[in-house]
């Protein structure tokens, strides 16, 4: 398993998580092979955000015994309605709910308080003009959650949270689909194969802008939807012109400024090997680049972060280069140390380029990578 610090907390996930979202009203046993098997794996964080008592005992009870072996993102304010599940920000029942998740896990601290699904204005503002956000952060000063995080879709909304430099965590559905969709289409209408393929268009600049504002401000991102519900996988949904392997969809997050993790929904130990299995694939398999160029015509000069164009003589990491690049752009002015720091740690620099172009000729999406390097140069002064 390979692990990435989650930004200024000191704490570091595996980059496969698991989602338990699948193990809600399902027998303790299999709930217990799944955490078998994610531990077993390296696998160090969790998401739980469902309300229901009994799959949050199941979860407490698999892991007796090993609950500092994983980091738990435990969501304050999602809570049951009528057998659904629904999001409050009454502080009475939140907190209802979140010691009800404490004395399920049998535990005394959540690592992530995640303030649960906050995606439209009306969210933002039951959050942040509301006690509920004083209810959070005291239980950040009683040590009763780590860090707090957020759970979003809506990357506009999600960024104006990081802006507020409370959170250290974004959780965020993330997906190659979801991030070529115009802005002003519903993820719901993606997600139910409603799109024609002209909806898919380029590189949506909201969600862009969104993965390389938390790089730059230190806030990690964990990812759900990875698989688009399965639906990337599959002939009849995916939008591009053939499905992704589920390989080729963890590979696209993992390599989006910012992420530290992909959190899959495993409802057997089977999907648990599965994704792990990613670890042990070559780079070739994960390559999704090609899929997305032949779906989309009109990524023309966007970094897709893919290194499809390596190897590079003179041994640069071209998709990390130009992702730093991309960030230190956000703000040419003010390049943050974190930065700036991941861009010295690089082995070989953009001033080791040598003009070869070897890199233009093979990249899909004919980006002017030798520009790029002279940039990168400038900005970072090496
Ligand atoms: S330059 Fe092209 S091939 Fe290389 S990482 Fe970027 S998009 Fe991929
Ligand atoms: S042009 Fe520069 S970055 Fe591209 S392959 Fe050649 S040396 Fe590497």
């Amino acid at each position: 398993m390979l692990y990435r610090s989650i930004g200024k907390t000191g704490m570091s996930a595996s980059i496969i998580g698991l989602g338990t979202e699948h193990l809600d009203r399902k027998p303790y046993q299999l709930c217990q092979e799944v955490i078998d098997a994610a531990l077993e794996a390296g696998i160090n964080i969790m998401d739980l955000f469902m309300p229901g008592t009994a799959v949050r005992e199941n979860i407490g009870r698999a892991l007796k015994g090993r609950r500092t072996k994983v980091l738990i993102q435990g969501h304050i304010g999602s809570v049951e309605k009528n057998g659904q599940y629904h999001r409050t920000r009454d502080v009475a029942v939140c907190r209802q709910y979140f010691e009800n998740l404490l004395r399920s896990l049998n535990t005394d601290y959540i690592d992530f308080g995640m303030m649960y699904f906050v995606d439209t204005e009306e969210d933002y503002k039951g959050v942040f003009e509301t006690e509920y956000i004083d209810y959070v952060l005291k239980l950040k000063e009683e040590g009763k959650i780590r860090a707090i995080g957020v759970s979003s879709h809506n990357p506009k909304t999600a960024a104006k949270v990081v802006e507020t430099g409370l959170i250290d965590l974004l959780m965020f559905a993330l997906n190659p689909a979801y991030d070529m969709l115009s802005a002003d289409i519903s993820l719901e209408d993606a997600m139910e194969g409603k799109l024609d393929p002209s909806q898919y268009e380029t590189i949506n600049p909201d969600r862009y802008y969104l993965y390389k504002l938390c790089e730059s401000r230190g806030v990690a991102i964990t990812t759900m939807k990875t698989l688009g519900a399965g639906k990337l996988l599959s002939p009849d949904f995916s939008p591009f012109q053939k499905p992704l392997t589920a390989a080729q969809c963890i590979h696209y997050a993992l390599t989006r400024p910012a992420v530290v993790s992909t959190l899959i929904g495993c409802s057997t130990k089977e999907h648990v090997l599965e994704a792990v299995s990613y670890l042990s694939l070559s780079d070739e398999a994960k390559d999704f680049s090609e899929i997305i160029k032949a779906g989309r015509g009109s990524l023309s000069g966007q970094c897709m972060y893919c290194n499809h164009c390596l190897p590079c003589p003179a041994e640069i990491d071209i998709a990390a280069t130009l992702r730093l690049l991309d960030i230190a752009l956000l703000d040419a002015s003010s390049i943050s140390e974190g930065v700036r720091q991941q861009y010295n740690d690089l082995q070989h620099t953009a001033a080791a380029c040598i003009e070869c172009g070897n890199c233009e000729e093979r990249c899909p999406f004919d980006v002017p990578v030798i520009e790029h390097m002279h940039r990168a140069v400038e900005l970072f002064g090496n």
